[in-house]
């Protein structure tokens, strides 16, 4: 059932769409057959005149083609950044901020288009692009904007300077929001931006390019260039770039932070991770296995923070595992587009192949498999909700990020055991607890090696909130006050 958007101002309007798109609706979304880069305020076609295709995950066929930027056009970005930055770094505070709230308040007329392409090019529950994604990197825009003219009440006598001109890279689990929180910052505090998204999901970075551009905000300060791994590798060895910001794996991230030792880029770096969400005995458990259900299926998985070992204390295991398993079996996998579905389609035929291998993986090191029973569409990349019980610490599903539906089961007796065992991972990004005591949340979240950690909810972002990791998560925070912290020189 379908009725007309009504477009309302404010802040809040973004969630209120009570249906989702039929089929039918998303003919009326603007795409285009082919996209170009978006360099000093305009697009124009690549250097080399090679596209790539993008595909809608959840039916393997080809939504647009994308320009691959090599690294002419990756210099001519750079230079329209860097002549940005002479004026832009020296615009007032104030008028800074007013064209971020124009971005954040365009964002939120176009959330529909947004969250539709979104679902679309991802593959993520139209649901989640539409209560989540797509308000929360408006939000993001917001507060950054609110930032602007206040930065030497964030940096108290300290006279913050911005640094230059920023490479970001980003991922594609979230691409319209890593997008939001990589480039608000950086405007708010007078840098400048060239910005990459990732292979597999262009397209809603592109658009976010139309609206940057209807904003009025001057030509070069965001350039928005698309590629793969070898433009990433080109925006880091540019020598006229002053920080990267990267989000991505753990391997790309070191290969980032060999790159560019000995120059003085400032870098921050948001890897992967493999979260502990641990059950007490006395958690409220139908709430407890609710969050863990979130904290590990919510987009496919395909979340740095998400909750993928489920520690569970020994008196309650059999009842935990008994209702993880009951809600599981309700649980909607299928199209992204519908906003009935609970797990949409796994982002690309690739990623499925690696989920797909570390369940072999899981199955060979001798944990106990479980899938539920629910039925997948015929074509796209699907994969059922799944969960290893008996895993041991040492296994590679249990020590590995898999970054799908997949849930390892570890039981423990005692807190000093689930401490240990929570925190023996090269992994240091996330946690979460669940226990109806607060001595024990308080005792248990300062000695979790995890840049956050979550007491009785899961994955709860907030533009205000500081976010980022310890150990082979990465270092640097983004988000918050904190978040400006690595665009400026103090
Ligand atoms: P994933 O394994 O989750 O796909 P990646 O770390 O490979 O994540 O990708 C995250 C982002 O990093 C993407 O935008 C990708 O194109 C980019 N990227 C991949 N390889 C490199 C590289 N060598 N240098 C810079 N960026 C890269």
């Amino acid at each position: 059932m379908s009725k007309k958007l009504e477009t309302k101002a404010g802040l809040d309007f973004v969630t209120d769409w009570a249906y989702a798109p039929s089929p039918e609706d998303t003919k009326h979304i603007k795409l285009e057959k082919q996209y170009d880069l978006f360099i000093d305020g305009k697009f124009v076609k690549p250097n080399s005149k090679k596209y790539f295709d993008t595909v809608n995950p959840a039916t393997e066929q080809k939504i647009a083609e994308v320009a691959e930027a090599d690294e002419k056009d990756v210099d001519k970005a750079v230079k329209a950044a860097r002549k940005a930055f002479g004026k832009w770094s020296k615009t007032s505070a104030k008028e800074r901020g007013k064209y971020i709230y124009r971005i954040a308040r365009l964002m939120q007329e176009r959330a529909r288009e947004f969250s539709i392409i979104e679902t679309m090019d991802g593959g993520k529950p139209i649901r989640e692009s539409r209560d989540i994604d797509v308000p929360l990197a408006a939000n993001h825009f917001f507060y950054n904007a609110g930032w602007a003219d206040k930065l030497e009440y964030a940096f108290p006598n300290r006279n913050p300077q911005p640094l230059g001109v920023a490479g970001q890279i980003i991922p594609w689990n979230f691409p319209l929001l890593m997008a939001a929180w990589k480039i608000a910052p950086a405007l708010a505090t007078g840098n400048t931006v060239v910005i990459k998204p990732a292979e597999t999901t262009p397209l809603t970075a592109l658009k976010l390019a139309e609206v940057i551009r209807d904003s009025g905000l001057p030509d070069g300060v965001v350039n928005i260039i698309t590629g793969a791994g070898k433009t990433g590798a080109a925006i880091v060895n540019h020598p006229d770039v002053n920080k990267i910001a990267f989000t991505g794996s753990t391997d790309v991230g070191k290969l980032i932070q060999k790159a560019i030792a000995g120059t003085d880029k400032k870098l921050t770096l948001e890897l992967g991770g493999k979260a502990a969400n641990i059950i007490f005995e006395d958690a409220p458990l139908d709430q407890a296995v609710e969050g863990i259900i979130n904290g590990i299926f919510f987009n496919q998985g395909h979340v740095c923070c998400a909750g993928s070992r489920l520690f569970v204390q020994e008196g309650v295991a059999d009842i935990v595992i008994r209702k993880l398993k009951d809600r599981m079996e309700s649980l909607i996998v299928g199209d992204p587009l519908d906003k009935n579905t609970d797990i949409g389609a796994i982002n690309s035929k690739e990623q499925l192949g690696k989920i797909q291998e570390y369940i072999k993986i899981g199955k060979n090191e001798g944990a106990e498999f479980h899938q539920s029973s629910c039925a997948i569409p015929g074509k796209g990349y699907f994969c059922r909700p799944t969960l290893f019980l008996n895993a041991s610490q040492s296994h590679r599903i249990v020590q590995e990020e898999i970054f799908g539906p997949v849930l390892t089961v570890q039981t423990f007796r005692t807190i000093e055991e689930v401490i240990e065992k929570a925190n023996n991972i090269p992994y240091g990004l996330s946690a979460g607890i669940w226990t109806d005591k607060g001595s024990k949340i308080f005792n248990l979240s300062g000695k979790m090696r995890a840049g956050v950690v979550w007491a009785n909810t899961y994955n709860k972002f907030d533009p205000t909130s500081p976010f980022g990791g310890y150990k082979e998560s990465g270092f640097g925070r983004e988000g918050g006050l904190h978040g400006l912290l690595p665009y400026v020189k103090l």
